[in-house]
């Protein structure tokens, strides 16, 4: 911890704050997009996309779950985060990013006995019936986390804003499926399947 605090007192210093980019933040945010991904500390959204400050408004949870739109319990912060993206900051994007090696999806796949993590248990629930066709297909954990990243992408289409700023053109939804150990992200195509695309 004593490394992470240090850098944190000398953050001010190292980085240019006196830069006009630094100042501006001060007006307000202005995201190109919502990007949702696990909490998994080997995942991070501005590493891998390049943003910088302003660029992207993240939710982050245990296997970038969407919760579904109008479920009891759901106005917790993940629901209220799509909201305020969408309605208020007007994100033309929303990236749900899945990944490799990831705790939460393998969990699923496993049956894990999540008896002692009772809040694990209960979120994990969500997607559980959901992913029970690939799982009990006995797939292997990338297709999980590819699967997992589809219907959180339907879920998401189902908020009345999301359905509503699509058919306008407005946004536009991505599915990625990021490798931890490789840094290569896979996108989501129209047909269903996750390709690497040449930069
Ligand atoms: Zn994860």
């Amino acid at each position: 911890m004593k490394a992470l605090l240090d850098r944190a007192r000398s953050f001010g210093r190292r980085v240019g704050f006196e830069s006009d980019a630094y100042r501006k933040l001060a007006v307000g945010q202005f995201p190109e997009a919502l990007f949702i991904s696990c909490s998994d500390s080997r995942v991070i959204p501005a590493l891998i996309t390049g943003a910088r400050p302003g660029e992207i408004f993240e939710l982050r949870n245990a296997g970038n779950i969407v919760p579904a739109y109008g479920r009891q319990g759901s106005a917790g912060g993940a629901a209220a985060t799509i909201e305020y993206a969408l309605d208020v900051l007007g994100v033309q994007n929303v990236v749900v990013c899945g990944h490799s090696h990831c705790g939460a999806m393998g969990a699923v796949r496993d049956g894990a006995d999540l008896t002692r993590l009772p809040l694990v248990d209960a979120w994990l629930d969500q997607v559980r019936d959901g992913l029970a066709p690939v799982v009990k297909e006995g797939a292997a954990l990338a297709e999980v986390v590819q699967a997992n990243v589809r219907n959180q992408l339907a879920v998401l289409r189902h908020y009345p804003v999301v359905r509503r700023l699509v058919e306008e053109g407005r946004l536009r939804l991505h599915g990625w499926y990021y490798e931890i150990d490789t840094g290569i992200v896979h996108e989501l195509g129209d047909d269903g399947r996750f390709r690497v695309h040449a930069s």
